[in-house]
């Protein structure tokens, strides 16, 4: 893989920091905006690549005015607490992720993962890779959707777009023309909704509103470069990822994949599972869609088992029909 810079200005003022193994998580790209108020929105790029950025900036990171956390997700709120207890900064998140993003037994129930078969083979992989994540983080205000956060030059507005979990915000950099995306995030893999605290249709509609900014640029927090070419049609082609799973996840279950635990071992929305606690969150998403599916009459629960009851015709003139 070629190298690339840590950081690239988007527009004037706004930097961003790329996260390490290109962007991928674990790690996660920021936004850092050189203003009055010096602003960094999430903290899961690596500790090194952010203060490399300030420092190419003349900054260091005790000189960080506020954090802005997109979402309670390790890969974002990241080292918003190390940085916090250097710089004296204000660290604001959405009220819905308040208490998943203090503390780790709060990330944990919107998880939803306590007492999960694979829970303890998680909390050791993040012990060991990302110990950060598990201490208690201080939160000193929130943003609700549409505010404006003012960080001198630039404001930032906040687009409160849950589905991926309850807090999940975008942000839209002075107006909505260009978007933080955040994990609307437009990677190959598509949408990710493996959590207690996270919900398709919610997902659909803020993809939806989304699109309804016609933005010109995205930028995500999982691939290197900001989307200028093609936007709209990249989130449009990112909202039917949810259909193409729906009916993935039919054919599967005609093909004999008839419980949770066979489609979640085939694996079917993961294309391969990297780590055995993956399996966690292929069994959530599952759940999600097969719950969806059984109340818009397409599966059945019956014996212990999945049934179709519906082609899958039927559900492609449905689902264009929304
Ligand atoms: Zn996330
Ligand atoms: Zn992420």
């Amino acid at each position: 893989m070629p190298p690339y810079d840590v950081h690239h200005e988007v527009l004037t003022g706004v930097h961003l920091i790329r996260g390490a193994d290109r962007a991928r998580f674990p790690e996660a790209n920021s936004l850092l905006i050189d203003d009055e108020l010096l602003t960094l929105v999430d903290a899961g790029a690596e500790l090194s690549r952010i203060e490399k950025t300030l420092h190419d900036l003349g900054r260091e990171l005790r000189d960080i005015d506020q954090i802005l956390l997109s979402h309670f997700h390790i890969d974002h709120k990241g080292h918003a607490e190390e940085i916090r207890q250097m710089a004296d900064c204000e660290v604001l998140c959405h009220p819905s992720g308040e208490k998943a993003v203090r503390t780790f037994q709060g990330m944990v129930e919107f998880y939803g993962i306590w007492g999960h078969e694979y829970f303890e083979a998680w909390e050791d992989y993040l012990k060991k890779r990302l110990p950060h994540v598990t201490s208690d983080y201080k939160v000193t205000g929130f943003f609700e959707d549409g505010d404006r956060i003012d960080c001198g030059t630039n404001d930032l507005i906040a687009i409160h777009t849950p589905g991926h979990t309850v807090d999940h915000t975008c942000f839209g950099i002075n107006e909505t023309k260009t978007i933080f995306l955040v994990d609307i995030d437009l990677t190959k893999f598509g949408a990710w909704y493996g959590n207690a605290a996270s919900d398709i249709s919610d997902f659909r509609q803020s993809v939806q509103r989304i699109i309804s900014f016609d933005p010109e640029m995205g930028i995500s927090s999982h691939l290197l470069d900001p989307v200028t070419d093609g936007l709209r049609e990249r989130l449009q082609d990112y909202l039917l990822e949810f259909d193409r799973r729906d009916r993935e996840i039919l054919n599967a279950i005609k093909n004999g994949f008839d419980t949770i635990k066979k489609l979640q071992h085939r694996p079917t929305i993961y294309p391969r599972i990297p780590h055995n606690l993956f399996y966690i969150f292929e069994e959530f998403m599952l759940e999600k869609h097969i719950s969806d599916l059984i109340s818009k009459g397409f599966i059945r629960h019956e014996d212990g088992s999945l049934h179709v009851t519906n082609m899958i015709d039927e559900l492609r003139k449905s689902s264009s029909s929304q």
